[in-house]
């Protein structure tokens, strides 16, 4: 706290992004970032600006990517919101949408952004709690809240929740707006945007950070009836009008449009998850059923702070989340599957060393 800051300044406390280390080379599975790069029609897109292009504002509209996106997912250009990140997408979805009458509903265990939104906009929420085994139960939503908004698959979790299920949420609660945000659909979940058209409540939130491989780029989207959207270009136009620079749209729009290849790095991902989750099943370790591009996994004897510090000290970063429920796990982003052949021989030799001990939470011999 300074004095100069303001008294809504003092009252939040900011998300703490997953590290980006300087200081050597790590095999990087702490951040969810895809690890193929993305189309190369991106980068041959990004050669051809010139300073033309440099020199003038973007369209603040970036009309020509909402085109790209709508088409590739059967919307009208009107139903597409861009902005510098799903992150700052959802900024704009909890100030437009969500207001200080009735508290926002979210589990208890999710994108620990959300409570952060909250606090910024001075917005009250619950946090719902996950079932034993960190599915979310529509049945222990309110019919009538200030909004919902669900990770799905969740995060770090990686469970999916059936579009069915979600449904049922839309239609018990007409009156609030119900955000789905889909950051990590692309590796195996079904997608709301088919709901679109019946339910004016629904906004669906994806990212190009994830699945298109492009979290350097800064581009996500929301996409909603109309009535939305107009909703989220006000609150866009009351804090920056260009969120989108000229390179992001034009390499976002490539993006979009080579379907194959994100298909292929998104399947191999999906591919390398699934073979993985069979190998640490063999190791002893508790693995979450997954549909991103991540694991939570436990281990039954060396704990996963231990796990974490021992994998930092052999170059391979995972992410360590010590909050209520989940401090017993580590989310291990998916890699290539030459880094998680590498990953699986240190966390075994880790395990063994740590099982050979016969105690938790004791420091290990490498
Ligand atoms: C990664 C992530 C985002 C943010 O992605 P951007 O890089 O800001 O587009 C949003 N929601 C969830 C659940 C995420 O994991």
């Amino acid at each position: 706290m300074n004095r100069y800051w303001s008294k809504r300044l003092g009252e939040i406390t900011a998300y703490q992004a997953g590290e980006q280390p300087q200081d050597r080379t790590y095999i990087k599975l702490n951040t969810n970032e895809n690890p193929y790069p993305p189309s190369g029609k991106v980068l041959a897109r990004l050669n051809q600006v010139d300073t033309e292009m440099l020199r003038r504002y973007p369209d603040p509209d970036a009309r020509l990517l909402k085109q790209a996106i709508a088409s590739y997912y059967d919307l009208e250009p009107g139903m597409v919101f861009t902005g510098n990140g799903s992150d700052e997408v959802l900024g704009h979805v909890f100030m437009a949408f969500f207001d200080q009458s009735a508290p926002v509903c979210f589990p208890d265990i999710t994108y620990s952004f959300y409570p952060i939104y909250c606090a910024r906009y001075g917005l009250s929420y619950i946090q719902i709690p996950l079932t034993s085994d960190f599915r979310i139960d529509p049945d222990t939503y309110p019919d009538r809240c200030g909004g919902i908004i669900l990770a799905n698959p969740n995060a770090p979790t990686g469970r999916f929740l059936e579009p069915a299920q979600i449904k049922k949420l839309l239609g018990r609660n007409p009156d609030s707006v119900i955000v789905i945000d889909e950051a990590y659909i692309d590796f195996g979940g079904a997608s709301c945007i088919p709901m679109i058209r019946e339910y004016p409540n629904l906004l669906v939130v994806q990212t190009l950070s994830k699945s298109r491989s492009l979290a350097g780029l800064r581009v996500g989207f929301a996409l909603g009836q109309m009535g939305l959207i107009c909703g989220l270009e006000i609150a866009k136009n009351s804090f920056n009008s260009y969120p989108l620079g000229s390179l992001a749209i034009a390499g976002a729009i490539e993006a979009i449009n080579d379907q194959d290849h994100y298909l292929q790095c998104t399947g191999k991902v999906a591919e390398t998850r699934d073979w993985l989750s069979g190998c640490l099943l063999g190791l002893g370790f508790d693995v979450i059923p997954s549909l991103a591009n991540f694991l939570m996994i436990r281990h039954a004897s060396v704990q996963a702070e231990v796990l974490y510090q021992k994998l930092r000290e052999r170059g391979i970063l995972v992410r360590y989340f010590n909050a209520p429920r989940i401090s017993d796990y580590i989310r291990v982003s998916i890699g290539t599957r030459a880094d998680m052949q590498e990953f699986l021989r240190n966390i075994g030799e880790i395990t063994a060393a740590g099982t050979s001990i016969g105690t938790k939470a004791v420091s290990l011999p490498l």
